[in-house]
């Protein structure tokens, strides 16, 4: 466990735990907990799963302290998933509190640990999935760990499903990859891995099927052949801990993945992100100038004086409230949610919810 880890002085590694709902994300968790605890490394935990009721971890930060999501759809009007795709809208507002939680602990925590709502595309393909990762990995070396459940990927088209899955999510998180093989004490990963790297023995699985999706899977698995050679994979069962101790070599490669190959990338959208801005400021003001040159060019019925120029326009505007400053070292981490409430009522997230909630009752209606 060479990388990342406040202790050293780096910074902790943000694992970002994925998977469909019942592949053991929550289990997987809280044994990955007790693994770092007992390694006396506590990390910092994060859960962002709004519906669950129970979880079997202690969480820094949780997401049902901000956003109660039975109250969300409620007053929107939304089914459960609106109400827990709303949630986590709400809570990515909120998330640059969540990164300056997590730099105030670097020093605490070696890992930071991010479980994710059961419903996987609720994160992978929401905005608010996106802001998140991208606020996570922007800021701190952060690893996707993929957690799938190896019993029901026995079928050799189920398996490749759920590859393809994991495929695009990596892509679309631009993210290091770990693929976790869980639930080990139930199946053996080996098959799963044979198949991975042995393109005949996944052929000879195949053959034993017929149906069509079957020749789709065989064109398929020729394609993915690319996206398992730079893949990391490990078995783990997260009931009895097996596997953890290579979890953690696979985490580490990851890690320095991340600084080799995606921290420059991070840092390069940054640059343009930041230039983007700038220029777009300079052309507001240069907009500005005109529209306030126009105006004095052409006073119309007022006389001169009447015309309010830049500066008077400045000076009139009011008090402008000074922002106020966060208390140095607050000990609870849960989210300012007064803030979160109170933007419910904002005109901006009034309308964003109107929008998501006719969004809703179109498919709703379909
Ligand atoms: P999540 O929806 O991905 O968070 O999944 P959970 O962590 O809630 O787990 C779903 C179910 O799988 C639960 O009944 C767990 O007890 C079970 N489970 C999780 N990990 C393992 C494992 O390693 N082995 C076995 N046998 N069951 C597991
Ligand atoms: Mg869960």
């Amino acid at each position: 466990m060479a990388e990342g880890g406040g202790e050293d002085g780096g910074s902790p590694v943000c694992m970002i735990v994925l998977g469909m709902a019942g592949s053991g994300k929550t289990t997987f968790t809280q044994r990955v907990t007790a693994h770092l605890h007992e390694k006396g490394s506590a990390p910092y935990i994060i859960n962002l799963d709004p519906a669950v009721h129970e979880i079997p971890f202690p969480a820094n930060i949780d997401i049902r302290d901000t956003v109660n999501y039975k109250e969300v759809m409620k007053q929107y009007g939304l089914g459960p998933n609106g109400g827990i795709v709303t949630a986590l809208n709400l809570f990515a507002t909120r998330f640059d509190q969540v990164v300056k939680f997590i730099e105030k602990r670097q020093k605490n925590s070696r890992f930071v640990l991010i479980d994710t709502p059961g419903q996987i595309e609720v994160f992978t393909w929401s905005a608010s999935g996106a802001i998140i990762t991208e606020a996570l990995a922007s800021s701190f070396p952060s690893v996707v760990v993929y957690v799938m459940d190896t019993s029901r990927s026995v079928n050799p088209v189920t398996f490749m499903s759920n590859m393809l899955y994991a495929c695009s999510i990596m892509y679309k998180t631009k993210l290091p990859f770990i693929v976790v093989m869980n639930k080990t004490d139930i199946i053996d990963h080996s098959f799963a891995v044979e198949w991975m790297q042995d393109f005949e023995t996944f052929q000879d699985a195949l053959n034993q099927e017929t149906s069509y999706v079957s020749n789709l899977t065989r064109s398929m698995s020729l394609v993915l052949d690319e996206f398992y050679n730079t893949l990391r994979v490990v078995g783990v069962s997260a009931v009895t801990g097996a596997g953890m101790e290579e979890f953690f070599v696979k985490v580490s490669e990851a890690a320095e993945e991340y600084e080799k190959e995606y921290r420059p990338e991070y840092e390069r959208l940054r640059r343009i992100a930041e230039e983007e801005k700038r220029r777009e400021q300079q052309q507001q003001l240069e907009r500005l100038h005109t529209d306030m040159g126009s105006v004095a060019l052409h006073p119309g019925p007022h006389t001169e004086e009447d015309v309010a120029g830049p500066s008077d326009l400045i000076l009139t505007r009011g008090n402008v409230q000074e922002e106020e400053e966060e208390p140095e070292d607050s000990d609870t981490d849960d989210i300012d949610h007064s803030v979160a409430e109170a933007r419910l009522e904002e005109p901006a997230f009034q309308n964003f919810l109107q929008q998501a909630k006719s969004k809703y009752r179109e498919k709703m209606d379909k």
